[in-house]
C-alpha cells in the first residue's frame, strides 16, 4: 500500500516570513492525516531555512522539499545551490526537471538525470518531474516522448534508491493554466510510468513509487484523480499556496 503524497510547490511566491506562516497554517490539516497522507512543501530557497525552523520547533509532520538543486558537491557556480546545503536543512524532497526549469532555463533529460542522482546520494528523494506539450499530446506521441524523459531521467539510479522515488506526472497544457486532465488521461500516464519502473527495475520497485499527477489540481477535482489506481497523490503549483485551498486537496487523498 503506497502513502499518498500531497507537495505543493510554491515557486516564486512568499517571502521567508510569509512562507513560515503558511507552513505553520498547514500543521493542523497535516497533524489529522497523520499516517494516511504525507505533506509536502517546496518553498523558494530564501524560505528553506525559515520552514525548516517551523518544522523542527512544531515537531510538524510536514516534510521539507526544495524546488531544483544542483549536482556537484560546491565550487564557483553562482546562484546554485549543492545537495548538501539542502540536506543540512533536513530537506527531505527535491524536486527535479520541472517542466518550468526545462522550459525557461533549458533543463535537459541529461541534467534532470544528473540531479535526480545527487539527489539519491545526499540522502534525499527525488521528485522527478515529465510531461508533454500540447503538440506531443494532439500528435497522439505523448506515450513515447514520456518513455524517453522516464529512461533518461533514471538511467543509472539503483534499485534500493529507486523504491523511494517519486515522480510526478505534469502535462505542460495542464500547468497554471486551469485546464487538467480528465483523471482517466492521467491515470492512462501514469500506468504507462508505472509500467515503464517496472521494465527498468523490477515489480517491486514498480509497486512502491509514487506518481503524482500535477497540473490545475483543486480542491474541487483533487478527489477523482486520487480515486485512480496509479495516481498516488498530487504535485500542487497555485493552490498550494493558501491553506483554504491546499487543506481539501490534502484531506482528499485520505484513504
Ligand atoms: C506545478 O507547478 O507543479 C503545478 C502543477 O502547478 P498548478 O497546480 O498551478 O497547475
Amino acid at each position: 500500500m503506497r502513502k499518498k503524497m500531497v507537495a505543493g510547490n510554491w515557486k516564486m511566491y512568499k517571502t521567508a516570513g510569509e512562507a513560515a506562516i503558511l507552513v505553520q497554517n498547514l500543521e493542523d490539516v497535516a497533524r489529522d492525516v497523520l499516517g494516511d497522507v504525507e505533506v509536502v512543501v517546496a518553498p523558494p530557497f530564501t524560505a528553506l531555512h525559515s520552514v525548516s525552523t517551523v518544522i523542527a520547533l512544531d515537531k510538524s509532520p510536514i516534510r521539507l522539499g526544495a524546488q531544483d538543486m544542483f549536482w556537484e558537491e560546491e565550487g564557483a557556480y553562482t546562484g546554485e545551490i549543492a545537495p548538501r546545503m539542502l540536506s543540512d536543512l533536513e530537506t527531505s524532497y527535491v524536486i527535479v526537471g520541472h517542466s518550468e526549469r526545462r522550459a525557461y532555463f533549458g533543463e535537459t533529460d541529461e541534467i534532470v538525470n544528473r540531479k535526480a542522482r545527487a539527489v539519491f546520494a545526499h540522502g534525499m528523494t527525488p521528485i522527478v518531474c515529465c510531461g508533454e506539450s500540447i503538440e506531443t499530446r494532439e500528435a497522439g506521441a505523448e506515450a513515447d516522448f514520456i518513455a524517453g524523459q522516464i529512461r533518461a531521467g533514471l538511467a543509472g539510479i539503483e534499485t534500493m534508491d529507486a523504491m523511494k522515488l517519486v515522480i510526478a506526472y505534469e502535462p505542460i497544457w495542464a500547468i497554471g493554466t486551469g485546464k487538467t486532465a480528465s483523471p482517466e488521461q492521467a491515470e492512462e500516464v501514469c500506468a504507462h510510468i508505472r509500467a515503464l519502473v517496472c521494465e527498468i527495475f523490477d515489480d517491486v520497485v514498480a509497486a512502491r513509487v509514487r506518481i503524482l499527477y500535477g497540473g490545475s489540481v483543486k480542491p474541487e477535482n483533487a478527489a477523482l484523480f486520487f480515486a485512480q489506481p496509479d495516481i498516488d497523490g498530487a504535485l500542487v503549483g497555485g493552490a498550494a499556496l493558501s491553506v483554504e485551498a491546499f487543506a481539501p486537496i490534502v484531506v482528499a487523498a485520505r484513504p
